[in-house]
């Protein structure tokens, strides 16, 4: 039902299933108990508005990570992964202090850390890592490796923790044990994707609403361009945006920018003091009435005519949110040029991936007129995949 082409090869090749096997019985002279899956995810809509409360719109992708897994006896945990050389272990003393493992062991960590910090008792465990999501292009390779892991503790543990509350324990392990201030989309949209939909996720209740997005019934396709863009200061322009809207609401006396409508903009622009923030307010503003318009033609099943609202997001990340860089820019208007309904990118700016939203059937074209473009620019070749939306955090066997 889906299709995913990758060109962006992370890891050795061989289905990511069967090489989480293959090095689970390698690491560990053993058998796994099971396997547990969780995919990346792309945000169709809504960007930089989760900090500000509003409104994003991912949805799950069909590139995976895979967990294999068996319980051992005593209260340690080792984890391999194929992206690393050797595998980390620990035990409840350092899972019990954040900071204490570090690197990417810390994301399994964490995860063992949150649990145990709800009060679950957390079983012992060999695992196992192999990966299909691309680490560092914003398709959230990090909530694949929780949300896996997490499935894979909570069923070996008989844990009773029902998963519309796997979300936030994968977000703590982010936030508090490995210290990345993310907001809960990601963990959202790899747990609770759902295949042909979206997730509405409403950044200041959590409530989450799965909206059909039937790609393939349309005849559509979602191309994924991965810009390679190298990721320029993306943390310190990340900060700075938060704060300038942090600031920016305080000014207006609101609890948040989401408290802001479109119908109000004008007046709100008014009472800021420089054209900067003017314009940070006004991306904000308007991206979280795009995703409400984008959910209200997907409701209606009109999915073609959402690609206006994806390329007027790009435009206000370009020019007000100004986090788009020339190789994002670049993916954009050679999608667009070559017969994309809509192009933007996606993530949190300079760099990461670009969306277009193409006929099924000329997902392969748009991708070369990318290809060219960069060619043409001298950047880096781009990684493009197509992609239609499938579900989250699964057992496989
Ligand atoms: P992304 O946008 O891909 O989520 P992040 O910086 O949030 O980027 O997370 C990437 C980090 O997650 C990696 O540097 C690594 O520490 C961890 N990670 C992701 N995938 C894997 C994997 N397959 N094996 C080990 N660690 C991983
Ligand atoms: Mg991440």
């Amino acid at each position: 039902m889906t299709t995913a082409t990758p060109t962006t090869a992370t890891a050795p090749s061989g289905g990511v299933a069967a090489r989480a096997w293959a090095g689970f019985r390698q690491r560990y002279d053993a058998e796994p108990a099971g396997r547990w899956a969780a995919p990346g995810r792309v945000n169709l809509i809504g960007e930089h508005t989760d900090y500000n409360e509003g409104f994003v719109l991912p949805f799950a992708l069909p590139l995976r990570t895979v967990v294999a897994a068996a319980p051992r006896d005593d209260e340690r945990w080792t984890v391999w992964s194929e992206l690393a050389d050797e595998p980390v272990e620990f035990g409840p003393a350092e899972a019990d202090e954040p900071g204490r493992v570090t690197g990417w062991a810390a994301y399994v960590a964490g995860v063992v850390w949150a649990l145990r910090a709800a009060g679950h008792r957390v079983p012992g465990a060999r695992l196992a890592v192999a990966s299909d999501v691309p680490v560092g292009s914003g398709l959230s390779s990090s909530a694949a490796v929780e949300a896996a892991v997490l499935a894979a503790l909570v069923e070996l543990g008989g844990l009773d923790l029902p998963a519309d509350r796997w979300p936030r324990l994968a977000q703590r392990a982010e936030n508090d044990y490995v210290g990345a201030p993310t907001g809960i989309m990601d963990q959202s949209a790899v747990i609770r994707g759902r295949p042909g939909h979206t997730l509405f996720l409403d950044c200041r209740t959590e409530d989450v609403e799965p909206i059909p997005f039937d790609l393939a019934a349309a005849g559509l396709a979602m191309l994924v361009v991965d810009s390679r863009a190298p990721h320029r200061h993306a943390d310190g322009e990340y900060a700075a945006r938060r704060a300038s809207c942090e600031r920016a609401a305080r000014t207006l006396g609101v609890p948040a920018l989401r408290d802001v409508t479109v119908a109000d903009l004008d007046a709100a622009l008014a009472r800021l003091p420089d054209e900067e923030t003017r314009r940070r307010v006004r991306h904000v503003v308007t991206e979280d009435q795009r995703v409400l318009d984008t959910v209200a033609l997907l409701r209606a099943g009109r999915v073609r005519d959402i690609g206006p609202l994806l390329t007027a997001s790009h435009a206000s990340m370009r020019d007000d949110f100004e986090i788009t860089v020339p190789e994002v820019d670049t993916a954009v208007e050679a999608a667009l040029a070559a017969g994309a309904y809509g192009a933007r990118m996606t993530g949190g700016g300079f760099g990461g991936c670009v969306l277009a939203l193409v006929d099924a059937d000329r997902a392969p074209a748009v991708a070369d007129a990318v290809t060219a473009a960069y060619a043409e620019r001298g950047f880096a070749a781009p990684g493009t995949l197509t992609a239609l939306p499938v579900g989250g955090a699964t057992r496989l066997d």
